[in-house]
């Protein structure tokens, strides 16, 4: 037999198609719009499982209606992730067969999922990934930005300051930047986007994944700031940033913000909060802005 007739042949899976289902804990993909989207695997584990826990039941229940399966669920979301993980984790110590899913895509990612799976492993329980849809790498392939390195953070911060924090501490470091992000917000963190990394910085907005409406906007953060103002923005958002290396030399190259503070509070003999609206002002920044870059500066510092 040919090395390539033994791997196509060799069953690896615990749940093979065949076998009743292992005992363990499934974190089972579904669909992130498209109900084709969902895996023959996937499936079977759905209707072969004791119970499914699901982020939202009545949410799982059209797909479960959708693909005619009819395991019992259970709420396991992040108001009863705690308490339900404790219930669950008995069961499947028991010998139980569990599901989890999320209301779209992956579970565990930027969805509730982890805190189970740790358990279950903490407990010694087998846990089996069930891949499938996922929002954040569906974007990514077809964004046209390099798929070699990347780094995913989920959703930013909602408040403002915090935001643009958060962006100028992404470590510039070539990798292509993945963020979930609400329709609401989006011209917002673009703004942001603007402010702390150029006009220039070319991003992706990856819309409405698998869906009727999907679409994807490509460029320069200032074209796509002209675009979306255009026009209403609806529907479930990845954003993408390119790799930022070149801006980073840059920032990197300029004075530090806490020497030139200081060098002012000495050679004009005023107050840290003067010196700071001097700096702030020459480098063309607001003072809050200034401050929080000085923070940082100091928080490295300790
Ligand atoms: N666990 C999911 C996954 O694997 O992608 C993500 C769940 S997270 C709570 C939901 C966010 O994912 C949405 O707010 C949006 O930013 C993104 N998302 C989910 N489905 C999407 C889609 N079809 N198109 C674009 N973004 C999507």
């Amino acid at each position: 037999m040919t090395a390539e007739a033994e791997f196509s042949t060799e069953v690896k899976s615990p749940a093979s198609a065949n076998k009743p289902l292992a005992p363990g804990l499934y974190l089972v993909a579904t669909p992130i719009g498209n109900l084709e989207d969902i895996t023959l695997r996937a499936l079977r584990i759905l209707r072969s499982v004791d119970r499914i826990a699901c982020e939202d039941t009545r949410q799982t229940q059209k797909l479960l209606n959708h693909f005619d399966i009819k395991t019992p669920t259970v709420s396991y979301h992040m108001h009863n992730e705690l308490a339900r993980t404790e219930e669950l984790t008995a069961e499947l110590k028991a010998g139980g067969r569990i599901a989890v899913v999320s209301d779209a895509g992956t579970p565990g990612i930027a969805d509730p999922g982890g805190q189970i799976a740790q358990a279950a492993i903490a407990a010694g329980i087998d846990v089996f990934p069930v891949p499938g849809a996922n929002a954040a790498i569906s974007g990514l392939i077809a964004s046209g930005l390099p798929t070699e390195c990347f780094t995913f953070h989920g959703f930013l911060p909602a408040k403002g300051g915090q935001r643009k924090t958060a962006l100028e501490a992404l470590p510039r470091d070539g990798a292509t930047h993945i963020f979930y992000e609400a329709p609401h917000r989006i011209e917002d963190t673009l703004a942001d986007l603007e402010t702390v990394f150029g006009a220039t910085q070319h991003v992706v907005i990856a819309r409405e994944l698998t869906k009727l409406h999907e679409e994807f906007l490509r460029g320069p953060v200032a074209e796509l700031r002209k675009t979306l103002a255009a026009r209403t923005v609806r529907g479930e958002i990845v954003l993408l940033l390119a790799p930022t290396v070149a801006e980073a030399t840059a920032k990197e190259q300029r004075a530090s913000i806490a020497v030139e503070v200081a060098a002012l509070m000495k050679s004009e003999g005023i107050s840290e909060m003067d010196a700071l609206k001097r700096v702030a002002r020459d480098r063309g920044i607001g003072k809050s802005e200034a401050y929080r870059e000085l923070q940082r500066e100091q928080n490295r510092l300790r």
